[in-house]
């Protein structure tokens, strides 16, 4: 299903400019800047270094461990009591003066970076860090390397940043536990996650196994403890790699967005071994594998109506917490929270799950790349009627011919055009009620290339006014 769209010789040349042309030469120069924030090595992390990678390399995972604290006595870490996961890193000496000078010439800005000698692993990121990033990438740009964009929020301005060859713009906040470039790479725009870190001496385990210290997300002071793990050792069997590829490949049908990505994916899959795969990961057992990561996916965003299983409720926020494994503590997605949701995937992925546990016999790859643009198509159109019914009903805008009108219009832009919603958040206004069994039977139809028909377009907006409150929470019940 995977099927590749780039020879070999190409996805190396294209990994060869990533890691070479932009991430060795912006290491180069900051050591350059300042013997601080050289680092010892380019360490490969992430799905395209795990064997999951698929036709669009558009996503890339270092491990950058600094010089900092190689060999050096100045550099103390120390665990905090109660929080497992944290760490704090205390400079003493001649580093602690360094560091003092390398902040007030990079940055005006009044942060806080030491209290007494504990080092701020926020303010080192946002004044030092970033300050040097931007400063190498302008000297870079200067010299005719490449092209520099400059410090820009990559996450609320997606569609206006797609950065020609050789173009590179940075992140100006943190993402999760790295910094971010989105790079005009020679096959696609690609984003790279720079994890800059110290390596926590004494606690190595092995050679391609070691404790780092990874800067911590926006809030946190402290620094967080994860291992490090050479991808080639990574110890997912092929069975499971499989379902990370299907499901990166469907994500590639998506538009891009930033909830689902290689590495949520792959945190799914990694909980689903630990807590639910039966343990006998082999061809038998696949379907069952995969019906469990989708529920896993599905359940992140939906449940379903106990007296009326086929509809979905989402309330546009995630609904359970996914924990990063490497760095206790940490969340990928909050619960409650509006941040990145992302019902349209979880919506496919349930979609085709069911598709696939009613099909019988052996579809061929065409008819499975048929049918996953099919559903991606169907429900992404379904989510957005709904979302603008919804959002026109709560308002008392809504007349009857218009939610004809909504309901048969086939084409989401011209949809969001003609009744005004140029804000690709998508529900996150309260209940949405999503009729599962209405999207099968249109695909139904579409598949055996039927004209749709207007009377199986579905019209479910079950008390769209009522809120949380008013919802009976007995009538619903988290996906089987
Ligand atoms: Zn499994």
């Amino acid at each position: 299903m995977a099927k590749l769209k780039y020879s070999q010789a190409e996805l190396d040349n294209h990994e060869h400019y990533i890691r070479n042309r932009i991430v060795k030469a912006l290491c180069k120069r900051l050591a350059m800047l300042s013997s601080l924030l050289a680092v010892s090595d380019i360490l490969p992390n992430g799905s395209s270094y795990q064997g999951t990678k698929i036709d669009t390399p558009c996503e890339y995972d270092y491990i950058l461990p600094m010089d900092m604290s190689k060999n050096n006595k100045d550099v103390v870490f120390t665990r905090i009591p109660y929080r497992s996961y944290a760490l704090d890193v205390n400079i003493y000496g001649d580093t602690f003066t360094e560091i003092t000078q390398l902040f007030s010439k990079l940055t005006h800005l009044d942060s806080e970076l030491f209290r007494d000698h504990t080092l701020n692993s926020r303010t080192f990121v946002r004044c030092i860090l970033l300050q040097a990033l931007d400063k190498c990438l302008s000297e870079l740009h200067a010299e005719g390397e490449l092209v520099y964009k400059g410090l820009v929020l990559l996450d609320s301005k997606l569609e206006k940043e797609s950065p020609k060859f050789n173009e590179v713009y940075l992140h100006s906040q943190e993402h999760g536990p790295s910094i971010q470039l989105r790079v005009g790479g020679p096959l696609c725009v690609t984003d790279i996650d720079m994890g800059f870190c110290l390596k926590v001496p004494g606690e190595t385990l092995t050679q391609d196994t070691f404790y780092i210290a990874l800067l911590s997300p926006p809030f946190l002071t402290h620094w967080i403890v994860s291992i490090y793990r050479t991808p080639n050792i990574s110890n997912m069997d092929a069975c499971h790699r499989y379902i990370i590829m299907a499901l990166k490949y469907i994500l590639t049908k998506l538009d891009k967005q930033r909830a689902f990505n290689s590495f949520s994916l792959t945190t799914l899959v990694r909980y689903h071994i630990e807590n639910e795969c039966d343990g006998s990961a082999v061809e038998q057992s696949i379907g069952k594998c995969f019906n469990d990561v989708c529920h896993s996916i599905a359940r992140l965003q939906y449940v379903s109506k106990s007296d009326s299983p086929t509809e979905l409720v989402s309330w546009g926020h995630w609904l359970e917490d996914l924990m990063n494994k490497d760095c206790p503590g940490i969340k990928i997605f909050r619960r409650g929270s509006y941040d990145n949701s992302e019902p349209v995937f979880p919506l496919v992925i349930y979609i085709l799950n069911k598709l696939a546990k009613s099909s019988s016999g052996v579809p061929t790859v065409q008819d499975i790349q048929t049918q996953i643009d099919m559903v991606v198509k169907t429900c992404k159109l379904e989510a957005w009627r709904q979302h603008i019914i919804i959002t026109l009903l709560r308002k008392n805008q809504l007349s009857s011919s218009e939610q004809e009108d909504i309901l048969s219009t086939e084409d989401v832009y011209d949809l969001r055009v003609k009744y005004n919603h140029k804000n690709d958040t998508l529900f996150g206004t309260g209940i949405v009620v999503i009729n599962t069994q209405r999207i099968m039977d249109i695909i139904g139809h579409q598949y055996e290339s039927a004209p749709p028909n207007k009377d199986n377009l579905f019209v479910i907006h079950d008390h769209p006014n009522t809120g949380f409150q008013n919802f009976q929470t007995s009538s619903i019940k988290f996906l089987p």
